[in-house]
């Protein structure tokens, strides 16, 4: 969840900034943000809507500066205070400070209590602010090693983009979990940004990614710096490649849609069906059904047809209105599916809610049988390092068998995606995040703990 950006050493940043925003806005739709460095101070626009909505040409005329960092603010049910919006902005003795965070840390609390005890307060529930308060307290004299001293004291996953007055700090946590990737803005300045499709929008040529443990100094007139803070561990997230990622994307060297095609292809080495037509739950199962479709050697259609005015099912905050949704937003072609055996693929399954109405909904338009697959492994453990999937209670299969579950959402067969299946369609050149998977929590935090929703 969340999209990051920072531009620096460009006369138009603020505007790059707002591209790359747009591109990364299925990353975040809750709140956007820009702040603007022009060397004298920092300039913040922040609000609740898309980007789009939020920025025009007078909003970022007024973002002035060589400098600009932004951030899409992924939606959490029932919390969308303008508070939680970033960047988070704040004067302190060294000046002026502005902060983006894509991530979440595993010991919020912790640092939070102890900051509370000491006597500082707080406006959001948001991690972000553990990060600007112990920037704020550290006793070292620059601000870059006010960082390095802040970051002893965090844990999780993180992406984050410092900004000064003057300066530009990036840094990566070292399990490189969320994606993070440097590019080379044409008029001269770089970009760093959550995701690559933010380069393409703005013409940036990817130099390379962010590493895990790294941290990137940008000066005005210099090259960035870079340094090893803590020793590499990669663990980039499985999820990102699986759902969440662009698919023309490129994270770790891997163009996210040919991840997608692999997974649907081993898919279909894993659990083949008797079936006439594969169907993809659009948009999010689309380049997995295709994968199925050519792995199977059965014929690919577009079966369902979405409705793009309508936001995603996964944000809504009741069950009955998360049902409803489903149907608004798709609607089977009813004459290609009719008496049809088909198989319908999804990139993963959270609750159950959108594979039952899916399937509810080709029987009707006369599906003969309907083959659930699921591109992704079970869900059985709630992720804590920036993914927001729900609690463990309503992971669907934390508690229920395939089986189970199959009877739940009304298909005549169900499959997902072995972890061993994953991996291989990923490539064993590195370890993943699988924390969902296989409860694996190598970066601190666990089931129990408090999600990236659980904000105060
Ligand atoms: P569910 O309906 O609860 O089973 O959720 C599965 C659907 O939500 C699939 O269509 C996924 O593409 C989508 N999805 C999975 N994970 C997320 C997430 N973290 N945020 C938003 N949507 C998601």
């Amino acid at each position: 969840m969340c999209a990051v950006v920072g531009v620096f050493g460009a006369e138009d940043a603020s505007k790059l900034a707002y591209y790359a925003l747009f591109a990364m806005q299925h990353r975040g739709q809750e709140s956007t943000g820009i702040s603007s460095a022009d060397g004298e101070r920092i300039h913040l626009i922040k609000k609740r809507g898309l980007v789009t909505d939020v920025f025009h040409q007078g909003r970022l005329k007024l973002l002035e500066g060589s400098c600009a960092i932004g951030h899409n603010r992924y939606s959490t049910a029932g919390k969308d205070s303008v508070l939680d919006a970033q960047p988070v902005f704040a004067k302190y003795k060294l000046g002026e400070i502005s902060v983006a965070h894509n991530g979440n840390l595993t010991n919020k609390y912790e640092v939070r209590d102890e900051l509370i005890e000491k006597g500082a307060i707080f406006q959001t529930g948001m991690d972000t602010e553990n990060i600007v308060h112990l920037i704020a307290k550290s006793s070292e004299d620059k601000l870059k090693d006010r960082i390095k001293d802040m970051l002893t004291k965090i844990e999780g996953a993180y992406c984050l983009i410092i900004q000064s007055r003057t300066k530009m700090f990036v840094v990566r946590d070292r399990f490189g979990i969320r994606p993070l990737s440097l590019g080379k803005l044409k008029n001269g300045g770089y970009i760093v940004a959550s995701e690559t499709c933010a380069f393409d929008l703005v013409g940036a040529e990817f130099v390379r990614d962010v590493e895990p443990g790294e941290m990137l100094t940008f000066t005005k007139g210099k090259e960035p710096k870079s340094e090893m803070i803590f020793e590499a561990d990669p663990h980039p997230c499985a999820f990102e490649y699986i759902y969440f990622a662009r698919p023309d994307s490129i994270i770790a060297g891997k163009t996210v849609y040919n991840m997608r095609l692999e997974m649907g292809k081993q898919l279909a080495k894993e659990t083949p069906a008797k079936i006439d037509l594969v169907l993809p739950v659009p948009d999010s199962g689309v380049a997995a059904a295709k994968g199925y479709a050519d792995g199977m050697g059965v014929p690919f259609e577009m079966g369902i047809v979405r409705n793009h005015y309508v936001g995603r099912t996964f944000i809504e905050p009741t069950q009955e209105i998360r049902d409803l949704k489903v149907k608004l937003k798709l609607s089977p072609i009813k004459d290609m599916i009719a008496g049809k055996s088909v198989a319908i693929v999804d990139d993963s399954l959270v609750r159950g809610t959108t594979s039952l109405q899916i399937v509810r909904m080709l029987k009707e338009a006369g599906a003969k049988e309907v083959h659930m697959r699921i591109a992704a492994p079970e869900i059985k453990f709630p992720c804590r390092y920036g993914i927001d999937t729900a609690s463990k209670n309503e992971l669907i299969s934390a508690y229920k068998t395939v089986e189970e579950v199959r009877a739940y959402i009304g298909a005549d067969s169900l499959g997902f995606l072995s972890v061993d299946g994953l991996k291989e369609s990923l490539g064993d050149d590195t370890k993943y995040s699988l924390v969902s998977f296989d409860g694996e929590y190598f970066a601190g935090g666990n089931a129990d703990s408090p999600g990236c929703s659980a904000y105060a």
